[in-house]
């Protein structure tokens, strides 16, 4: 049974509707394919977190959903956890725990704690408290130890922390239930997971360090394969363990989202046909669509900064293509002085990546080559975990 009894919220259930789309998208596959699959892995939110029944695996509470800030538990985090830490932040996992902990009638006993991708996984394995250790980051894991930190362990909700294994990590086979009613072989295994954007960065098979994939979707994000660590509060920098490499990155509030604020697709693409982008545009913007930077400048009172507007809306555009390239570039630069490895090649996804004209400018700005990404979807880069799962274990 469902306990959705926090207050005042709706009361849409997640989990019911995550369990449901996962069988639905199992029946999806075509049945020929079905028998044929070796491995399954599944990458989720980051930061959406369960808390469920250590022995039956129902949700004990209503999902914490990603972006929720749980920021009653913040005092506790900052005062426990190292300075300037991933989880000294409202809507990490680590929060959400603690405020879950500290309410009145959680049942503390006979919980455990699980991300979105775990307990997805944890259906279709049957083994509880499995999680990987990108989704933990999050609630405090220490990817370099390959440890959960003491600070962390000698808190008294620490027994509800899953145990941790690298992405791609067989952890058992299909339930042989689920097995036999959907037509997957006795011997498909279940992999551990990953989140979501790292799951989109291994589709892009960036897997040499120096290699980058810039997204370009409604906000710019970038992530760089370092053989390198860094990490830094003040730019949201901070570094996930990809093997015995590190993803690098950080995001910043320009992006796609105010080119659709002035343009629509179509004049996006009719008005990039006559940008010329050999040519550097004089044009100096920041465009941001509200007050606030994050990366690669940290500074919550920049201005967005769209003027002088020329006549030309193809001069304007060039300009803003430039200017967000620049920034790009900056954010390649500043991962750098943190100590990352140095950025060789780009690979770009979301609904920048097809503007050829954008790319070109790009190169010039970067000064590196420039491509769009062959595979986007994150579901691609979970498939690649599945496939290293399959592999690790002949
Ligand atoms: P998200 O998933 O982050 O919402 P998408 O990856 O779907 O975003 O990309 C959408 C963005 O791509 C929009 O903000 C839009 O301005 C931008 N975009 C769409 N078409 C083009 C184009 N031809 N050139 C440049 N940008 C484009």
């Amino acid at each position: 049974m469902f306990l959705l009894s926090r207050k005042n919220e709706e009361t849409m259930d997640w989990a019911r509707s995550w369990k449901d789309t996962l069988f639905l998208l199992l029946e999806d596959v075509p049945y020929y394919l079905r028998e044929l699959t070796a491995s399954i892995s599944i990458d989720g939110t980051s930061a959406t977190t369960l808390i469920v029944n250590s022995t039956t695996g129902e949700p004990l509470w209503k999902p914490f959903l990603y972006n929720e800030s749980c920021s009653d538990a913040l005092p506790t985090v900052k005062s426990i956890a190292p300075e300037n830490h991933t989880v000294c932040s409202g809507s990490s996992t680590l929060c959400k725990l603690i405020s879950w902990w500290n309410q009145e009638d959680s049942d503390k006993k006979s919980a455990i704690l699980l991300h979105q991708a775990d307990w997805l996984l944890w259906l279709l394995h049957g083994k509880l408290g499995v999680s990987d250790y990108n989704n933990a980051l999050k609630v405090g894991y220490d990817p370099e130890l390959d440890a959960y930190p003491s600070w962390l362990l000698s808190q008294p909700y620490s027994q509800l922390l899953p145990s941790v294994k690298a992405p791609g990590t067989s952890i058992g086979h299909i339930k042989e239930d689920i097995g036999s009613q959907y037509g997957f072989p006795k011997d498909c295994l279940v992999c551990t997971g990953t989140t979501d954007s790292i799951a989109a960065f291994l589709a892009a098979r960036a897997t040499q360090p120096g290699k980058a994939v810039t997204s370009l979707g409604s906000t710019l994000a970038i992530k760089l394969l370092s053989t390198t660590r860094i990490e830094d509060a003040r730019f949201g920098v901070y570094s996930h363990r990809l093997d015995d490499k590190w993803l690098v990155g950080g995001a910043s509030n320009t992006g796609g989202a105010i080119l659709r604020q002035i343009f629509t697709d179509e004049q996006l693409v009719a008005l990039s046909e006559k940008i010329n982008p050999v040519e550097a545009s004089p044009l100096d913007y920041y465009p941001l669509q509200t007050v606030g930077e994050r990366f690669p400048v940290a500074d919550p009172k920049m201005a967005p900064r769209l003027q002088p507007r020329p006549e030309s809306d193809v001069e304007f555009l060039h300009g803003i293509f430039e200017s967000i390239a620049r920034i790009e570039a900056k954010g390649y630069s500043l991962l750098k002085e943190l100590g990352a490895t140095q950025v060789e090649e780009v690979f770009t996804a979301g609904g920048g990546a097809k503007n050829e004209k954008w790319t070109k400018i790009r190169e010039r700005v970067l000064g590196l080559p420039v491509s769009c990404a062959t595979q986007t979807e994150a579901a691609y880069g979970a498939a690649l975990l599945a496939l290293k799962g399959a592999q690790q274990n002949k």
